[in-house]
């Protein structure tokens, strides 16, 4: 989704006066490496702050800035080389056309990503949650192993796995280290996964938490909590490469991603009375799990980054946020959220009208801003095409996580106040903020966004 005008929520809540004077925005779109040294160093015309952007689907303005300069990345879109376990590519590549370039070769990426609208450079530089297979790690920046970033003072750096002490800050470092030119990724030969599927309410859910936390394989869960239905979703990878059809992957993205939030919206524009329009959402909703579970029975990171429509983008008006929470938080977590989402309804008449999504996060190191970086969490997922009321659902949702110690991801999650990321990430955030200052005295990067938010 473009997030072009995207106003922090927590800003626009506790500063909601409109700019009288027109500010300045000034947007580039560099061609090369030497490009992006230029608009670095050029401060007169290009003035500060710097910000990269790729696809522009965050949800933050981690991506944006109201003055200062844009850099537009996605002109910068090549392969530049493949060897049998790595590929390095420009970094506004989109994650789909490099699937399908791998895919010619029978090769995938290494971490999943569900909307391969995303550039690599957008995807590596914040959190991107991936398929969450064991092994695999949790986000695609996990399978960097050399990026090529131009530093604040338009300095070339190479940070490869020989430096690993800075490939662990430039892995998921949002822009703020520099802005990466190229990168580095593991890939390897397709590996096929089979997909289980199994409904529950929720205390069976809860009760089933244990297994599903332990069990060798990807967990990914849709919450229904007006319906008291839970839709596991279980992804084993298998030892034999079975190449999945692209069909069926394609109806479930257009299923998914477009069709069933469009008929959603309508359901809630032309059905005022809610008693009748919720619960219908509701079965709508209900069959496509069914369609979808029946369509796709195995897969792979290929067949889900190659099998979607490449002009239907994530559907524009849909809204989402996720908290990260620690596994062993998660049975009181999933009931206290179920009731949260009743109380919220009755007390305001407002509910997300799209199932919730939790799926399992394992520990990953291979980032110094990972979130589960001191252990595996599970990320808790809202979506909504519903507006009129999203905005407080979040302030509230904000306080649910706040209060089981939910971790924020920079990209990804609305109505964190200032500053609570330096609770939630601690001694780790201390030292991004001090080799970023090493790495960009002049603070050409820093918005005013991450001014906040890395405190
Ligand atoms: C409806 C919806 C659903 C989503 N679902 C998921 C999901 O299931 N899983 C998930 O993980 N995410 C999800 N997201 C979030 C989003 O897709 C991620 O934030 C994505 O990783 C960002 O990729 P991008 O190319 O759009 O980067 P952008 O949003 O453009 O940028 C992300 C960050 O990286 C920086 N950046 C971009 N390019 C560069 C570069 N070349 N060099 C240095 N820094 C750079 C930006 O400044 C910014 O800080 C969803 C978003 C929406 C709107």
């Amino acid at each position: 989704m473009s997030h072009g005008t995207a106003i922090d929520l927590y800003e626009s809540v506790t500063r909601p006066v409109k700019r009288k004077v027109p500010v300045k925005l000034t947007n580039a779109r560099p061609r090369s490496a030497d490009d992006i040294a230029a608009i670095l160093t050029n401060q007169g015309k290009f003035p500060s702050p710097v910000r990269p952007t790729g696809s522009g689907s965050s949800i933050t303005r981690c991506n944006d800035t109201a003055t200062g300069t844009k850099v537009d990345m996605t002109a910068l879109d090549r392969v530049l080389g493949q060897t049998s376990n790595t590929v390095t590519v420009q970094a506004g590549i989109r994650l789909r056309d490099l699937a399908e370039h791998l895919a010619h070769d029978n090769l995938e990426l290494v971490g999943d990503c569900s909307d391969p609208n995303r550039t690599v450079g957008g995807a590596i530089s914040s959190g991107a949650l991936g398929g969450g297979l064991p092994g695999d790690g949790s986000q695609l920046a996990s399978s960097v192993c050399h990026v090529t970033l131009i530093n604040g003072l338009g300095k070339r750096v190479e940070v490869g796995e020989n430096l690993p002490d800075l490939l662990l800050l430039a892995r998921m470092s949002y822009g703020l280290l520099g802005i990466v030119y190229s990168a580095t990724l593991h890939i390897r030969p397709i590996r096929s996964y089979t997909i289980r599927n199994t409904k529950v309410d929720f205390d069976e859910f809860v009760r089933l938490l244990p297994n599903l936390m332990e069990v060798n394989a990807a967990v990914k869960v849709s919450l229904m909590p007006f319906r008291d239905r839970a839709y596991i979703e279980i992804r084993y990878p298998e030892e034999v490469e079975r190449r999945a059809a692209a069909l069926p992957w394609k109806l479930r993205d257009w299923a998914a991603n477009s069709a069933v939030p469009k008929v959603i919206r309508s359901v809630n524009k032309v059905v005022p009375v809610k008693n009748l329009r919720d619960p219908l959402i509701d079965t709508l909703t209900e069959a496509s799990h069914a369609l979808s579970n029946k369509l796709v029975g195995s897969g792979s990171n290929s067949a889900e980054q190659t099998g979607s429509f490449k002009k239907l983008v994530l559907d524009e008006e849909t809204g989402s946020c996720t908290w990260l929470f620690s596994i062993s938080n998660l049975a009181s977590v999933i009931p206290a959220f179920h009731k949260f989402c009743e109380r919220h309804y009755r007390s305001s008449g407002y509910r997300c009208d799209l199932p919730a999504e939790a799926r399992r996060v394992d520990q990953d190191q291979y980032a110094l801003l990972s979130p589960s970086f001191d252990g595996p969490l599970f990320a808790l997922t809202i979506r909504s095409t519903n507006t009129e009321g999203w905005d407080d659902f979040l302030l509230e949702f904000a306080e649910f996580a706040v209060h089981f110690k939910g971790i924020p991801l920079f990209n990804q999650t609305k109505g964190v106040k200032p500053r609570y990321a330096v609770t939630a990430y601690g001694d780790r955030l201390q030292r991004f903020r001090d080799i970023r200052k090493r790495l960009d005295p002049d603070n050409r990067l820093l918005s005013q966004f991450f001014v906040e938010h890395l405190g």
